[in-house]
């Protein structure tokens, strides 16, 4: 077995077929210019043609949005720059394959050294516009693509956006690729498509050959060349279980989130960045539960300009199409280092400054923050939450820099949120206790339980030594969840719930129970999160609850909620 990454979950079985890609050979110079243009032209006019006829079967079969993939091959190939590098380089001589390299070259480096994942990946449809003018303007186009035998698993490289639009859908068991990652076009269209797919697997043109039988895994990322017949039957019944799976939760995509009686909850996704937006999208969340905004500030040397936060915010609110966003101001510190801020070494991070507590001392950057969430904020659905607060203080500071930045937004004539709801996390046992007051100075709770488990064990939560404290089944946190709950309502405000713990299938009828009003979960849960709460019926989940609050420890909670697990 080896090991890439998993981008497009299921299991594929089928026989290799590998492609690979010839280094393009190509005369350098040319004599006359003005026909080396020409040549380039054509080639270009053919290129945008058939981009264009791919774009539409690729709307047609994946969706519309996955045929802009396709349409974006255009703009890049139209863009002035590149056009102008090219035709410059013709002018001085070159052939015109020699100054599609040259400008496609540029391009790549150029997205290659940005440093932010997403334009990286960018890189990888240059290459494919590049491989694809050469094969026009050499005549030498592959087209085994298009006429591929029924269960080929596809090995290459690289797999391009439009080989991807190019090959035969339904022919296709898997695919497993050397380069791309979780954000290449590649890995977004398998996904549109459903075809399991592990990209980075480490020389998988040179160890798999054409004729291997192979099987993957497109979650866990693991490829089986050759696979033995007792492996094979394994992987056939995993495959089964894994598409009855899928068909029954495809049949949830549209519906409402209630219990078998009919009571409503909320179910969002959880994101980090961007890039989390088409499987959000894809998996029908409801609205976002929470934006973890530090990863727009982790990997790079400074922080987002307010522009570029503004941007971004903006993007995610009109995507959500008037759905809630909640987005959370910066949580740095703790297991989360940022290294450019200047944060201290500390003996105790998780206890010390981090989150808001750094915002509210560093508020040039907190204004930053701020001031574009409140002009996003006219864009849509957006609701301002700030992690780890402990005192009702640290509330009112931050009402009252929205406040301040609504006002200069007006003075300087921008368009911003004017009700922008504010909600804070409820995840230390200082913000579970005065939870009443809390709810008094706010608009909506959302229980952070990764951290709210680690602070009421006192058990960190990445450390080995202490992990059989870390659960969330413990009294202590249940106690903790039930009573968060129980002062958000007694206030009228709602509360939800966006760690880890929403998510899991055993405690959903203890959160149903105790009213807990939205489930925020990441992308591949929400369906899974809707199903688990429609098996359930609320006097059935009032039981579980009730009975649970006569155990009294972590261990004898979780036994009776696997017996009673749906
Ligand atoms: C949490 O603590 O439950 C939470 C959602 O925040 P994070 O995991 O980002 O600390
Ligand atoms: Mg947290």
């Amino acid at each position: 077995m080896i090991k890439g990454i998993g981008v497009s979950g299921g299991i594929g079985i089928g026989t290799a077929v590998v492609i690979k890609q010839q280094a393009a050979s190509y005369e350098e110079h040319a004599a006359d210019p003005a026909a080396e243009k020409n040549r380039f032209h054509q080639a270009l006019e053919q290129f945008c043609e058939q981009t264009e006829k791919l774009a539409e079967e690729m709307a047609q079969s994946a969706g519309e949005k996955e045929g802009e993939i396709l349409r974006g091959h255009i703009l890049m190939v139209k863009d002035p720059f590149m056009q102008s590098q090219i035709e410059e380089q013709i002018d001085a001589g070159s052939s015109a394959e020699a100054a599609v390299d040259f400008a496609c070259t540029l391009f790549i480096q150029m997205f290659e050294s940005s440093g932010d994942e997403l334009t990286i990946q960018r890189a990888a449809d240059v290459r494919d516009i590049r491989q694809r003018l050469f094969e026009l303007l050499t005549n030498s186009g592959s087209s085994a693509l298009s006429a591929l035998p029924m269960g080929t698993v596809l090995v290459a490289e690289d797999l391009t956006p439009s080989m991807t639009a190019q090959m035969d859908k339904a022919a296709i068991a898997g695919i497993v690729t050397q380069n791309g990652g979780r954000t290449s076009h590649s890995a977004i269209l398998a996904r549109a498509l459903r075809i399991p797919a592990v990209l980075q697997v480490e020389n998988a043109a040179g160890r798999i050959q054409n004729g291997d039988k192979i099987a993957l895994d497109g979650s866990s990322g693991e490829v089986w060349i050759n696979p033995n017949s007792e492996q094979l039957a394994e992987l056939e019944e995993k495959k089964k279980s894994y598409e009855a799976l899928t068909a029954e939760l495809r049949t949830l995509v549209g519906k409402p989130t209630q219990t078998a009686d009919g009571k409503q909850a909320e179910l969002c996704a959880n994101m980090g960045t961007p890039s989390d937006l088409p499987a959000v999208l894809e998996n029908d969340c409801e609205g976002i539960g929470l934006f973890r905004t530090e990863f727009l500030f982790m990997d790079r040397d400074k922080a987002p300009t307010l522009e570029e936060q503004f941007e971004v915010y903006k993007k995610v609110v009109t995507a959500l199409e008037g759905k809630p966003v909640i987005i959370r101001t910066l949580d740095v510190g703790g297991d989360k280092d940022i290294p450019y801020l200047g944060m201290k070494q500390e003996e105790n991070p998780f206890l010390g400054f981090r989150a808001v507590r750094y915002c509210l001392k560093n508020q040039a950057l907190f204004h930053d923050q701020l001031k574009a969430l409140v002009m996003a904020a006219a864009f849509g659905d957006l609701r301002i939450m700030v992690p780890l607060v402990t005192t009702v203080t640290e509330v009112r500071e931050v009402k009252a820099m929205i406040a301040s930045i609504q006002a200069e937004c007006q003075e300087e004539g921008i368009s911003f949120g004017k009700t922008i709801p504010l909600g804070v996390m409820i995840e230390t046992p200082a913000a579970c206790m005065i939870a009443d007051l809390l709810a008094k100075e706010t608009d909506f709770f959302s229980i952070g339980t990764n951290d709210l488990t680690q602070y009421v064990m006192a058990a960190d939560r990445g450390n080995q030594e202490a992990a059989y404290l870390y659960s969330t089944y413990d009294p202590a946190v249940l106690r903790s969840i039930e009573r968060i709950i129980s002062s958000a309502h007694t206030s009228k405000i709602p509360v939800g719930m966006c760690g880890e713990a929403a998510a899991d299938p055993l405690l959903t009828p203890l959160l149903l129970a105790y009213g807990l009003d939205e489930f925020s979960v990441s992308a591949p849960s929400v369906l899974p999160t809707r199903r688990t709460i429609a098996r359930w019926n609320m006097p059935e989940a009032g039981q579980v609850a009730e009975h649970v609050r006569s155990l009294s420890t972590a261990e004898e909670i979780q036994t009776y909620l696997e017996s009673v697990q749906k």
